[in-house]
């Protein structure tokens, strides 16, 4: 895949871009490297400074970090400033709190281990590679970045070839807010090279957040090199609505978690498993609410929905929507592509899906939502657990047992009840199954790439 910017609202190339060749990669993991160094000999407090001054100028420079995002992978301009505001927030947050996520963790009674004094310490591991999506391309990044440098780690980045513009911007973003200059460093590579960066000694582990082969062979090549590694892939999260649902609320929360960023979320809600009792309202409402929506121009502010991001992820879009057809399942809206340049894919509901139908286990990242009408709570649960995905999922009931019910038996990272799921920085965030493993965000977040070294001392 050609490194470049291509609007997905045309089609049209902006701007290609040459790969990095081998020395100057070399000389990135190299400056990387040295800043590991550097970064330890910091304190909380500075790198706190840093990570402040870092999130003041993604404030400063919000509208045009917003423009980039839209033009290269088409969000609708709006959310491409609420994400950069997050990116802010999310610095903010990991340079208030690192010094306590990472304090040593002292053993109350260190007579039991004959010893005068025992503690855990969190320590830095080092190089760190984040090879990272186009869906949130500032936001990705910045939640891998934000608790790796304050933990003292430094990172190179392999971004989606996709969105280079984005890349650049953030291959300077931290230096600028004081941060060593290797401390953060974008590789502009193709996914050929990164076994070769895996290999690298002077990088210790790897993140990735995209789809379940490029999962499978950075882990492999990671697993390999007996280096530590974070997934956090596909989903196709459950959005089940029960009879004592607010349904007015639910309708307006399931188009939103559906359709934010173009519907290509990781997070989003994807498959809506509704009760029997209020299937048919919750359809009428839901259809209604979905046909409302205005797909257009992402730089245009009243756009709610832009085109999918490649040209390529449509064509998986028309590709599991004609399956559907084929396999006898109800089109409820949209289902064809309209004419005109651009990726644009139509605000979608399919219903009455055969088990065999291919949107039963596929995820389906565009605006694609899938329905399905159950008679119990048993059967919203099989339902929701039947993908080999186990990201997130929402569930909707004033029923406390029903709540619990759900809370215990979903697999998968998370549950959110009354809402749909929202990656916060306060709380932690990943999956099981095939939705990969490991966690982001919150203490569990800046964890992941640090040495617990125990201290024994007699
Ligand atoms: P990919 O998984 O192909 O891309 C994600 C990142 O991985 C990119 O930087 C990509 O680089 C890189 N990559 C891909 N293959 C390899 C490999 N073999 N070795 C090393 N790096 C690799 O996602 P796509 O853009 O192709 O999207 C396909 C599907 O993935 C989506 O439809 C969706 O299901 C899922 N996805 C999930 C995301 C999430 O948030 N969990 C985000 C994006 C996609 P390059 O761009 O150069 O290929």
């Amino acid at each position: 895949m050609a490194i470049a910017t291509v609007n997905p609202a045309t089609g049209a190339t902006v701007q290609t871009f040459e790969a990095h060749d081998d020395a100057e990669v070399e000389r990135r993991i190299a400056q990387a490297d040295a800043a590991v160094a550097e970064l330890r000999a910091t304190t909380f407090a500075q790198r706190a400074q840093w990570a402040h001054a870092t999130a003041d100028i993604l404030d400063a420079e919000n509208e045009q970090v917003a423009q980039i995002l839209t033009l290269e992978m088409g969000k609708p301009i709006g959310q491409a400033r609420a994400e950069v505001s997050k990116c802010a927030a999310g610095l903010r947050f990991y340079a208030d709190n690192a010094a306590s996520f990472l304090a040593d963790e002292p053993l109350e009674d260190p007579s039991s281990v004959n010893a005068s004094s025992a503690f855990s310490r969190y320590q830095p591991l080092g190089v760190i590679l984040a090879v990272m999506p186009w869906n949130y391309p500032l936001w990705q990044v910045v939640r891998f970045a934000a608790p790796a440098l304050m933990a003292g780690n430094t990172g190179v980045l392999k971004h989606a070839s996709n969105v280079p513009q984005t890349a650049l911007y953030l291959d300077t973003l931290f230096a600028r807010g004081g941060f060593p200059e290797g401390a953060f460093r974008t590789l502009l590579i193709g996914s050929r090279q990164v076994e070769a960066v895996i290999d690298d000694p002077r990088v210790k582990a790897v993140t990735l957040t995209g789809s379940e082969p490029a999962g499978q062979a950075v882990a492999a090549r990671a697993g390999d090199r007996i280096k530590k590694s974070v997934l956090e892939l596909g989903g196709s999260d459950p959005f089940i609505v029960m009879p004592s649902a607010d349904l007015d609320a639910a309708v307006a929360t399931a188009v939103k978690a559906r359709t934010q960023n173009n519907g290509q979320s990781c997070i989003a809600g994807k498959r809506f498993i509704v009760h029997a009792d209020v299937y048919d309202a919750f359809t009428e409402k839901f259809v209604a609410a979905m046909d409302a929506l205005t797909l257009g121009d992402p730089a245009d502010e009243s756009t709610d929905v832009g085109p999918v991001a490649t040209e390529g992820g449509r064509q998986d879009l028309i590709d599991l929507v004609e399956d559907a057809k084929q396999a006898g399942a109800s089109i409820l809206l949209g289902g064809n592509v309209p004419e005109g340049d651009g990726w644009f894919y139509p605000v979608t509901v399919v219903a009455d899906l055969p088990e065999h139908a291919r949107l039963v286990q596929e995820e389906t990242f565009g605006p694609v939502a899938s329905l399905y009408r159950v008679a119990d709570r048993e059967e919203a649960l099989r339902i929701a657990n039947q993908t080999t995905f186990g990201l997130s999922s929402a569930v909707w009931t004033q029923d406390d047992e029903e709540k619990a019910f759900f809370v215990d038996g979903i697999e998968a990272g998370g549950v959110f009840v009354n809402g749909m799921t929202v990656s916060y920085p306060e709380l932690p965030f990943g999956g099981i199954k095939c939705s990969g493993y490991g966690r982001e965000l919150a203490a569990a977040g800046i964890r992941e790439f640090c040495n617990l070294k125990t201290v024994w001392v007699a």
